[in-house]
């Protein structure tokens, strides 16, 4: 049974019901955004956007602050649609969507101005004589966002309170699968005294997102599956508009011979099922020294069998959140079985809950010949492979479409940071699960398939403006100089100040 279920309908709009992950009952219905909807949509934020973006960062930090406080106030609503949308663990919802979300509001909110505000530059060369630079981070307009399920409010309140800081208007179309909580977050920016359809929330599916792309955006920020992304990239090339594109992954963890190993076991657990394994930056892979291996798998396996998972109370792990990504666990467990790896724990849907629950799980002898091991899982699996060496383990890790995150275990933070350079992802963690999102500093984005651009801190906050460079002549005469007409003898003089800067080591140095 899917998760969101069409509905019967003879109207303009594509219902959906929304069934929970927790015991597969129906907790909601939405209907699909047109393409009209969507337009119209644009239309309004359009409208909008200029008088939000002649206010002052002050004012939109205002409005942002009464967002959190606001959030604060409903976060039981939160919390429960959150548990209805997605099962996951109470505890992870409180740290993901709640705690998460806010420090990405509160950082933005501090900080946009310091980012955003005009800036001088030094020109170099000779023109500095004659010119000022000015740099201006001037609002795109109308930016849409579109956002996955595995993380519906942590990914939908950082991309929009960016947008908002920077001045535009903002259009986001969350996943089909968790709605209603994004629907919830407008809300309280609505509260908070956000002017009306300076954000705007677009439900629907897949074909609701297409309108989306389509719908003569200046910018997308696209957080979702590889297959999806390139659909989006080549519709924004086609338009020339810029887009960010925070794609899937297959992390990486590589156990060192200088390892501590009860940490990196307690690493290896939390990074492979936290939010039942469903994170991008989720540890994936899991590369051992021999030396280690046994004893890391023994520490592992004591861990595991340790875990609770549940749908009330107090536990662990909760549930996947969709029926398509069960389907996707079970068959690559199931596909790694049949090519001879051996499930120490779990390894099957767990037949005391009635959702989608699928247990955690110890899986060794694995290698990458196996789905399991190329490509992303998505669920609460810990998946270890024995190396010879430290070097096998850097090959291994490399050895992928992917390259979102990693992480590194090791006693010698410095040998850390070298095998982090040799990883080719996006970011490492040392002696830590993947925690990069939540480094706001910490410029965030994929290399090979798992995205193109980064996202977060000043960079990511520059990259919903246009960096807008405006060089004033400092000379206030009348004559204009530098223009026609051309001459030879101007030309013969410009070749002579030329050899007589670069021909000189000092003088080209100076002027470089
Ligand atoms: P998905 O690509 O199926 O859907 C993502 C969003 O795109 C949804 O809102 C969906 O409705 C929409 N969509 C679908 N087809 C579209 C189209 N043709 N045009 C425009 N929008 C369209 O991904 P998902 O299954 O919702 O999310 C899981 C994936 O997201 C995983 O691969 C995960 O690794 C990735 N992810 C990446 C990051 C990151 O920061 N790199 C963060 C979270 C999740």
């Amino acid at each position: 049974m899917a998760i969101y279920q069409p509905i019967e309908n003879s109207g303009a709009r594509r219902r959906l019901e929304l069934r929970s992950p927790v015991d597969l009952q129906p907790f909601g219905e939405i209907e699909c955004a047109t393409a009209e909807d969507v337009q119209e949509a644009v239309a309004r934020a359009r409208e909008a956007q200029p008088g939000w973006g002649a206010t002052s960062f002050d004012e939109r930090a205002r409005v942002v602050y009464r967002f959190i406080d606001r959030f604060l106030e409903r976060q039981e609503e939160v919390l429960s649609i959150i548990e209805r949308e997605t099962g996951k663990a109470p505890t992870e919802a409180i740290n993901m969507e709640m705690v998460a979300p806010l420090m990405s509001a509160a950082y933005y909110a501090k900080r946009a101005e310091r980012f955003l505000r005009p800036r001088r530059r030094r020109i170099s060369g000779v023109l500095r004589l004659q010119k000022q630079l000015r740099v201006a981070y001037v609002p795109l307009g109308v930016v849409g966002i579109i956002t996955p399920w595995n993380g519906p409010v942590a990914l939908a309140v950082n991309p929009i309170v960016q947008g908002l800081m920077a001045g535009n208007a903002v259009l986001i179309k969350p996943s089909e699968v968790t709605p209603l909580s994004t629907q919830l977050i407008a809300e309280f920016f609505e509260e908070a005294g956000l002017p009306a359809n300076v954000l705007q929330v677009v439900v629907g599916d897949g074909e609701t997102g297409e309108a989306l792309v389509e719908a003569g955006l200046d910018k997308i920020s696209f957080t979702g599956s590889v297959a999806t992304g390139r659909k989006v990239a080549e519709a924004c090339g086609r338009q020339l508009i810029p887009c960010t594109l925070e794609l899937g992954g297959k992390d990486a963890m590589i156990v060192c011979s200088d390892a501590d190993l009860d940490r990196a076991a307690a690493g290896a657990l939390i990074g492979s099922c936290m939010n039942t394994g469903q994170y991008c930056c989720g540890t994936e892979r899991i590369y051992v020294v021999d030396e280690h291996h046994d004893q890391f798998v023994a520490k592992v396996v004591e861990r595991a069998r340790e875990l609770r998972q549940g749908d009330t109370g107090e536990y662990d792990v909760g549930a996947l959140f969709w029926d398509r990504q069960l389907d996707i666990v079970d068959r690559h467990v199931e596909d790694a079985k049949a090519k001879g790896a051996r499930v120490l724990v779990g390894g099957r849907r767990n037949p005391d809950l009635k959702g989608l629950y699928y247990e955690p799980t110890v899986i060794v002898d694995v290698n990458h010949g196996m789905d399991l091991m190329r490509d992303e899982t998505f669920g609460p699996i810990v998946a270890i492979q024995r190396v010879a060496d430290e070097g096998e383990a850097v090959r291994l890790a490399r050895e992928s479409a992917y390259g979102l995150n990693g992480n590194v275990w090791t006693r010698d933070k410095e040998k850390g940071f070298e095998i982090a350079k040799q990883m080719e992802t996006g970011a490492v963690c040392v002696n830590d699960m993947a925690v990069t999102y939540g480094v706001h500093e910490a410029p965030f984005g994929g290399r090979k398939a798992s995205g193109v651009g980064q996202v977060n801190g000043k960079k990511g906050l520059r990259g919903y403006t246009h960096e807008l460079p405006v060089i004033i002549d400092r000379s206030s005469k009348n004559q204009y100089k530098g223009g026609y007409p051309y001459s030879r003898k101007a030309d013969q003089g410009t070749r002579s100040f030329a050899r007589w800067v670069f021909g000189n080591a000092t003088l080209r140095r100076w002027l470089g």
